[in-house]
This record gives structure tokens, sequence and C-alpha cells, in this order.
């Protein structure tokens, strides 16, 4: 493998995939006339960018075939190779529960002693039964789990859960989370110093698009009676931007805001007197 080149594995079809590319496309890597092709170099950053299924993507990391990966984390911990994990990417985000007919009464996990669970993820699943002391059979199904209590095969599943409506449709309960998991960036352990710094390139990349998507940036004009109590309620990058305006006794204020309070701190800067208030995307922010 050419020295001088990250390679990262990525999916190929599936959850991650689009989000994947997408990370990298705002991070400034442009990925031109790729047709999914197995093995395909980066225009404008020294990275080529494999394509293959989420389950291969921790082996690949762990044995050098690939320099990074972008997997699941629960993909990591089910096939137990040993990464690092250089960057949480905020997409991809589900959990993995237990889950039980709706009719039975579930106190503890201890209820499953004895009992049959059927999952896609044995190893996650034998851990946390060792963990809390319960012997219950692992029964390994590689798709379509949940339908597996109705036919009368298993007592519980243990399975991926993003909003539960699965679970529901087979009368099923979600009892006990298991663990979260969200996509990540993974890198082989013993990356040669050339790669490092590519890799921590596109960590500083990545970092600067994921803090800036849940931001925005905000303009309002205020009455100078009114700055004192407008940027207490502005707390900005470092302190927001204060500046006159051509009318007397005004000022424009310009600063960056996070999206989750959004709403409700619109409308404590218009009580507080902030008229012709401006919202803009953010692309990046750089700290
Ligand atoms: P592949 O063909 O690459 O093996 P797959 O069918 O195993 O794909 P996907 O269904 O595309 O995998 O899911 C990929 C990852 O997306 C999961 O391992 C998990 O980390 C994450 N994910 C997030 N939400 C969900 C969900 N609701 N169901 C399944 N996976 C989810
Ligand atoms: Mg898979």
């Amino acid at each position: 493998m050419n020295q001088n080149i990250l390679r990262l594995a990525i999916q190929r079809k599936g959850r991650l995939a689009e989000k994947s590319l997408d990370l990298l496309k705002k991070a400034g890597i442009r990925i031109d006339n790729y047709s999914r092709q197995l093995l395909v170099k980066a225009q404008n950053f020294d990275l080529e960018l494999l394509f293959i299924r989420d389950d291969d993507i921790p082996e690949y990391v762990q044995d050098g075939v690939a320099d990074v990966g972008i997997v699941g984390e629960n993909i990591i911990y089910e096939t137990g190779k040993r990464l690092n994990i250089a960057e949480k990417l905020g997409f991809g985000k589900c959990r993995m529960s237990i889950a039980v007919p709706k009719s039975e009464t579930f106190n503890s996990i201890k209820d499953l002693e004895g009992r049959k669970i059927a999952t896609t993820y044995p190893k996650i699943l034998k851990k946390y039964l060792k963990e809390n002391g319960v012997n219950a059979t692992i029964h390994y199904i590689s798709g379509s789990v949940e339908i597996t209590p109705n036919i009368n095969l298993t007592d519980a599943i243990f399975d991926i859960v993003s909003t539960g409506s699965t679970l529901i449709s087979n009368g099923l309960k979600e009892v006990e989370t298991v663990l979260e998991s969200e996509a990540v960036l993974a890198a082989n352990r013993n990356l040669s110093q050339g790669k490092k710094e590519l890799l921590n390139e596109i960590l500083f990349r990545i970092r600067s698009v994921n803090k800036a998507k849940n931001t925005k940036y905000i303009m309002l004009n205020a009455p100078n009676k009114s700055l004192e109590k407008i940027t207490k309620l502005l707390p900005g990058v470092k302190s927001p931007t204060v500046m006159p305006l051509a009318l007397e006794g005004w000022s424009s204020i310009h600063t960056v805001i996070s999206e989750d309070d959004f709403w409700e701190r619109i409308g404590k800067l218009k009580n507080a007197g902030a008229q012709g208030i401006l919202v803009l995307p953010i692309e990046k922010i750089i700290v």
C-alpha cells in the first residue's frame, strides 16, 4: 500500500453510506467520477476510499488493509477488533436493546435466566448476560430477529432499535438498553507518522464541519439601551460583535448561537428589544 495515501473504508451501501460521503464532501474532499468502484482516489487530498460492507470494516482497519474506517460502534464491539476510535461522528445513532412480548411481565434481566434470546449480535449479548450473571441460550439469526418470539422460536430478542416501531408492530416491548451506538471514525493502531498527519488533517476538518452543524449565525438590531440585556442572551464564540448603526442610538449585534435552544432564545431577544433578526447557516467553525 502507498505510504503517502490514507486509505479510508466506508460502507458501500446502507444507512451510513451517504452520510459518510457527505461528511467527506463537507470537509472539502472531492471524490469525482466515482461509481462505487471498490477503490477510488480523492481528487484533492491524499485519500483513497474503499467501499465495503460495514461488517468487514473493523477487520480491514485492524489488519491494516485500510488505515481508517467509518463504521457503527456496535459493529466494532460485535467484531471485537482492536481499533482506536478517533472521533464520534454524530450520525447513525441507534441503541441496542432487549425486547420481550408485550404480555410478559419483566422486572429485571434476571427474568431471562434459562430463556432463549434471538440476535444478530451474539458477542455483545453474551458479554452483557455474563456481566449480569444470567444464563440464557443465544440463538443467532442473520435477520428479522423481531419475528422469532411470535413463532415461539425464542422468548426474547436483542436488536437495534431506533424509533421502536418495528418492536411495537411485532407485539414486543423494549425492556433493557444494552448499548448506545453511533458512527465513528476508527483508526488502525499502528499508523505511520505520515498517515497520522493525514488523519489529523481530516479530523481537524471533520470537527470544524460537525461543530458548525448545530449552530446558526445571527444578526440583529437593537437600541443601545437594550444592548447589555441582549448581549447577555448571546454568548457567541468569544463574545458578540457589536457595531454602531448609521441611525443614532442603535447597534447591530452579530454572533453564533446553538440550534438547540434557538426558538426560546429568539423569543427572549425580541422581548429584550431586538429587531430585524436575521439567521444564517454556518458551514464550518474553525476552533
Ligand atoms: P451492510 O450491507 O454494509 O452489511 P447492513 O445492512 O449491515 O449493511 P445498515 O442497515 O446499513 O447495515 O446499518 C448500518 C449501521 O447503521 C448499523 O450497524 C448501525 O450502526 C447504524 N444504524 C442506525 N440506525 C439503525 C437502525 N434503525 N437499524 C439498523 N442500523 C442502524
Ligand atoms: Mg452489515
